[in-house]
């Protein structure tokens, strides 16, 4: 089943009352971009690349999701993850639709030169369909500031003007905000939180798995390390590491950093990435790409909640298993809503000239953050559903009342 196959299958599972026009809307993208665009190489040759921008629904503003350089990246994929978008904006109640984009590309493969080349042609090949009011790109997997700062350099060239609220993710010293490279972990761990006590986990008992240790994977491994928990098992995509005493996260961070992958420090042993997913733990958290919780792994998984920090990576059969084996899924467009919250401050900062200190964006994430996370957990009380169908039926509710204006 193909990854959009999968979120289709999830909208269908939520068992939505809504008007069949409103439902028949958000199983379609309202616009895909799919462009083909030079970059000249190093070596003086041109080459082109295959880029996307889907723009699922901007029912509620202006079209928002990341940008991915990966070289499974396909319009299918795409597309799943700009209707998770959609629901994730719409959740988080900020005034945002939802998008997302990418290229077909291992940008490790690209110098730093060909690299610049290569975002800047991609931007100007979707400028006429990108704006601060109309579609926001943001990083996503292996896009970062820097990126997102040529993205944003190239469209104010194009239009005439400054115009940083284009995309959010960049550096600070380009109009970036503070705390956003955090987001997305710190967003995690703030739902992890308000499920807790639900959940009956503590520091004291609960351990912790991580797949993946970038970006998003490395702030939730701190921070569940910094407040406590064993951290027993991380991974990236060259291999894992365990120690069921908790390994030394801070120091995993450095070593990544340095090395650009994950190697073992002293009492650490190097297990494959398949053994992860069934290390018994308290909290798995998947924080690499789509579809890795599939059928067999969803049998055999020894964790008792999965705190989905990526986006899809659980198939529905995997879904349906879990639920019957009692482990508690924490969904992703909830559990990684962080990003996008603050790019949404970010946006605002950019629109009206400001720069707020780090303790204002986070104060106000938090509180949008907490409230989307209670606002799930009464819903699916009220209702006896999971968590999952809980946030799909508060966004849908809000993006078809939006839907239902337009159609007046
Ligand atoms: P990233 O590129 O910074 O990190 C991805 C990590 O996953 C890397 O460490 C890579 O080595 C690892 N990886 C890849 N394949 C793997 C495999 N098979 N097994 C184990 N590890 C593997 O990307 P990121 O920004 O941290 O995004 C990770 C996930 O979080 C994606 O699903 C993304 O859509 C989602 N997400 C990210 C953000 C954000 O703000 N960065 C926001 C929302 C959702």
């Amino acid at each position: 089943m193909s990854v959009f196959d999968a979120a289709m299958r999830q909208l269908a599972a939520s068992d939505l009352s809504v008007d069949p026009a409103v439902f028949e809307r958000l199983k379609r993208a309202q616009r895909i971009v799919d462009v083909e665009f030079p970059v000249q190489m190093d070596n003086g040759i041109t080459q082109f690349f295959h880029g996307y921008r889907v723009q699922w629904n901007n029912a509620i503003g202006p079209y928002k999701g990341g940008m991915r350089f990966h070289p499974q990246v396909d319009v299918d994929e795409v597309k799943a993850l700009s209707f998770w978008m959609t629901l994730k904006c719409a959740l988080v109640n900020i005034p945002f639709g939802g998008g997302k984009g990418g290229v077909k590309i291992d940008p490790k493969t690209l110098s730093r030169d060909e690299l610049e080349r290569l975002t800047r042609s991609f931007t100007r090949a979707i400028s006429d369909v990108i704006g601060p009011e109309r579609d926001v790109p943001a990083p996503d997997v292996n896009t970062t500031p820097q990126i997102m700062d040529w993205m944003s350099d190239e469209y104010s060239k194009i239009v005439g003007f400054p115009t940083p609220a284009v995309v959010t993710g960049k550096s600070i010293a380009h109009g970036g905000s503070e705390g956003r490279s955090t987001a997305t972990g710190m967003g995690a761990y703030i739902v992890f939180k308000a499920f807790r006590s639900h959940l009956g986990m503590d520091p004291e008992t609960a351990t912790i798995t991580v797949q993946g240790f970038g970006n998003a994977g490395q702030e939730i491994a701190r921070l569940f390390y910094h407040h406590g928990y064993a951290v027993v098992a991380v991974s990236d995509s060259h291999g894992a590491l365990h120690n069921e005493n908790g390994l030394d996260i801070p120091a995993l961070i450095e070593i990544k950093k340095k090395t650009g992958r994950l190697s073992a420090p002293v009492s650490t042993r190097e297990i494959s990435n398949e053994s992860l997913l069934r290390i018994p733990c308290g909290v798995f958290v998947p924080s690499a790409l789509e579809g890795v919780i599939m059928p067999e792994v969803a049998e055999e998984i020894e964790a008792k909640v999965i705190l989905e920090v990526a986006n899809g990576p659980t198939t529905p059969e995997a879904d349906s298993i879990l639920q019957k084996r009692g482990v508690v899924v924490i969904p992703d467009i909830l559990a990684n809503a962080g990003g996008v919250t603050v790019s949404y401050l970010e946006w605002e900062q950019n629109r009206i000239n400001e720069h707020w200190e780090e303790h204002e964006v986070m104060t106000r994430m938090e509180a949008i953050m907490r409230d989307a996370a209670q606002a799930v957990l009464d819903m699916a009380k009220k209702h006896t559903i999971t968590f999952r169908q809980a946030a799909f039926h508060i966004a849908v509710e809000r993006l078809a009342a939006a839907i239902a204006k337009q159609y007046v």
